[in-house]
């Protein structure tokens, strides 16, 4: 850990950068201004860039004094399709887009944490791989950066959302799942559209879509074990053009999230196997799609009491982490190398994905300061 004086000057270099991100946010995939700006930071300290072909995000590396092995940090960097109401002075400057999940921070926070360890070479046995990475948001950024062979000699990943009600200071750890898997349908169901006095001639889709609808929430209630956490979601449902003719044809869209991986199989089959029953009982039929995302988050537990130290051997208060039914593509990296994903207090002004959506500033010290502990600790001699 730095000194007091060293801290408030070196927090003001940090909101300095996140300001900067903040203002110029950019949408998932197409973060070259934000990319090109990590690199000139990551420059200006004297901070290795290391060369993989990708477009979009970077990955920069501090090399110890001593041999040893690779730890990763992971933050995330892109932005979402939201016209900012925060009013801050810093406010976003590309018309319809906001950093309004907080990779602004998550950025900056692992600049500063790169930045530290940069200068703590001499007690890093082996090295530290810091990954910025693009495309959070649509679920395909960590699945680019393992493609493109990030991760091939890296022993274990480390990474975290800021977490607005979580107050500054705190950190939330919690083994096992963490996150949920996200996975997406889209049904389409085909009667057949006609006068709409007539009813006993057509077959008519928006019944038919109704009773669907209805019954997955069965599939949850009576097919799941009622130990698992599952929630089905229909989010669009769109049908018909006017009030006197029956439609051919109705889609609906939404989402599965759940805890357990074993299960997305069967709940997919599950809700294909009601929904084209319906079709068939009423007379119609079933287009089903289905999507995966990503795999439920899952901290590996071997990490938990280091993450635990790494807070509180810095002052920091350390709670248990409570699960979330939002999903996180880190859980990807989960699948190739053992991880651990931790929850940032920022006390933020809402939840995620809100326009007016700020944090408090100071938190990019402890961030920057934790991740810093927790990759000394992980690569310590012992
Ligand atoms: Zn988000
Ligand atoms: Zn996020």
């Amino acid at each position: 850990m730095i000194t007091i004086e060293k801290q408030e000057e070196f927090l003001k270099k940090l909101i300095g950068y996140r300001r900067e991100l903040h203002k110029h946010p950019e949408l998932s995939m197409k973060e070259y201004e934000t990319t090109k700006r990590i690199k000139r930071w990551l420059y200006e300290n004297d901070i290795k860039v290391l060369d993989f072909p990708i477009e979009v995000g970077v990955v920069a590396e501090i090399e110890g004094e001593h041999e040893g092995k690779t730890v990763a940090i992971r933050a995330d960097i892109d932005a979402l399709p939201i016209e900012e109401k925060t009013e801050l002075p810093f406010s976003s400057v590309n018309k319809g887009i906001m950093h309004a999940c907080g990779h602004d921070f998550h950025t900056a926070a692992i600049l500063g944490t790169a930045i530290i360890l940069s200068k703590r070479k001499a007690e890093i046995y082996g090295r530290v791989r810091i990954i910025f990475q693009p495309g959070e948001e649509t679920g395909k950024g960590s699945q680019y950066i393992i493609e493109e062979g990030v991760l091939r000699d890296v022993d274990c990943i480390f990474g975290m959302h800021n977490k607005p009600d979580l107050p500054v200071g705190t950190i939330g750890i919690r083994s096992g799942e963490l996150m949920a898997s996200v996975d997406r349908f889209e049904i389409k169901v085909i009667g057949s559209g006609g006068h709409a006095g007539i009813p006993n001639k057509c077959i008519d889709p928006i019944v038919v879509a109704s009773q669907i609808v209805a019954s997955m929430q069965t599939v949850v209630s009576r097919s799941i074990s009622p130990i698992e956490s599952v929630v089905i979601s229909i989010t669009r449902f769109n049908s018909g053009t006017t009030w006197n003719v029956i439609s051919d044809s109705a889609e609906m869209e939404g989402t599965v999230r759940t805890f357990n991986n074993n299960i997305r199989e069967e709940i997919r089959n599950l809700m294909e196997r009601t929904a084209k029953g319906i079709a068939r009982a009423l007379g119609g039929k079933i287009e089903f799609k289905w999507f995966s995302y990503s795999p439920v988050l899952e901290n590996d537990v071997r990490f938990k009491d280091l993450c635990i130290e790494a807070a509180e051997d810095n002052g920091y208060k350390y709670v248990e982490a409570k699960r979330n039914l939002g999903g996180e593509d880190f859980s990807f990296y989960q699948t190739v190398v053992p991880s651990f994903f931790v929850w940032m207090g920022v006390d933020g002004t809402e939840e995620w994905h809100k326009a007016n959506y700020n944090l408090k500033e100071d938190a990019l010290m402890v961030a920057a300061n934790y991740f810093s502990d927790l990759a000394l600790k992980v690569l310590s001699k012992k």
